[in-house]
């Protein structure tokens, strides 16, 4: 059974997620969207809300799941017996990242590899971070996050102004 594991903060889930998630579940036989508990920053959105948004939007897709996770992603997917990690490249200054995540991540757990997938064009320009200052000056979310969280996201963000 071919497992992959698609990590992130998701702060909160974007459009641009979802096209990752769509794409990388057609290509293994299951994909576990993990949230991150130990991200650097501070997130707004909690960890609860973030969970609960990814599931709103993932969890009923086929062959995939959600789950969060702390500490080392190498551990993380050796324990749930997975040979892969997904990433989403959307420009240059991501694949310098990834790259050295993905080989740290290799030589941490040897065998593991990272599989990049390029931002559809259209999701390219989108972040979380993007999503966060649109919807705090009060500007509508729809088509930047999937539908099933789009309330919720506007809702809290605006509440933030
Ligand atoms: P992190 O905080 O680990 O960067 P994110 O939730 O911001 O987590 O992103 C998780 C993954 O999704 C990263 O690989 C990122 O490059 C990718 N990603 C984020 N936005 C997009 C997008 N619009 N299109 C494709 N991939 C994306």
């Amino acid at each position: 059974m071919r497992i992959w594991v698609y990590p992130g903060s998701f702060d909160p889930v974007t459009a641009g997620h979802m096209n990752i998630i769509e794409r990388a579940s057609g290509l293994c036989d299951r994909l576990v969207v993990a949230l991150l508990r130990n991200t650097g920053r501070t997130p707004i959105f909690t960890l609860e809300e973030r969970l609960r948004m990814l599931r709103l939007a993932a969890g009923d897709l086929p062959g995939v799941e959600v789950d969060s996770f702390g500490g080392l992603l190498a551990e993380y997917v050796r324990m749930r017996g997975g040979q892969a990690v997904v990433r989403g490249v959307r420009r240059a200054s991501d694949y310098e990242y990834e790259t050295q995540m993905a080989l740290m991540n290799r030589r941490l757990c040897p065998g593991m590899d990272t599989v990049f997938l390029p931002a559809e064009p259209a999701y390219a320009p989108l972040s979380s971070t993007a999503v966060r200052d649109v919807g705090m000056l009060g500007g509508s979310l729809a088509g930047l996050v999937p539908e099933a969280v789009r309330e919720l996201a506007e809702e809290k963000l605006r509440r933030m102004k």
